[in-house]
């Protein structure tokens, strides 16, 4: 495998042990098919969601409210908040805004959620 093949953005994490740790391309496609064909499953870990219509509803993630004006809509592959604007369209940005991670942490986020290994 040739280095173009390889992601070439490192890691922030302070660990030194897998700093530089690069995640095969082949991968990143594994786990961000298997986060797209899963939004629903990725946001609900982090956010009590109801369904309501044809999406789900819930209390925001990004901004202090009772009344929930977080949705996600599963079947438009997008999330929004009504309250303080804060959305998406994929999973990885989700969690990227969610955790407060990179991209490339966000895909080892996902990598342990669905049980991928990367290695
Ligand atoms: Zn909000």
């Amino acid at each position: 495998m040739d280095s173009a093949e390889w992601l070439q953005a490192r890691t922030r994490i302070k660990s030194p042990k897998i700093k530089h740790m690069l995640i095969p391309e082949d991968k990143v496609k594994e786990i961000t098919a298997a986060a797209e064909a899963d939004l629903l499953g990725v946001i609900a870990s982090s956010v009590k969601l109801t369904k309501r219509g044809k999406g789900y509803i819930g209390l925001c993630p990004f901004h202090n409210e009772r009344t929930p004006s977080f949705n996600v809509n599963p079947e438009k592959q997008v999330y929004k908040c009504f309250g303080c604007g804060q959305g998406g369209r994929t999973a990885v940005n989700f969690v990227m805004q969610y955790h407060r991670l990179t991209y490339i942490e966000a895909i080892r986020w996902l990598a342990n959620h669905f049980n991928i290994l990367i290695l």
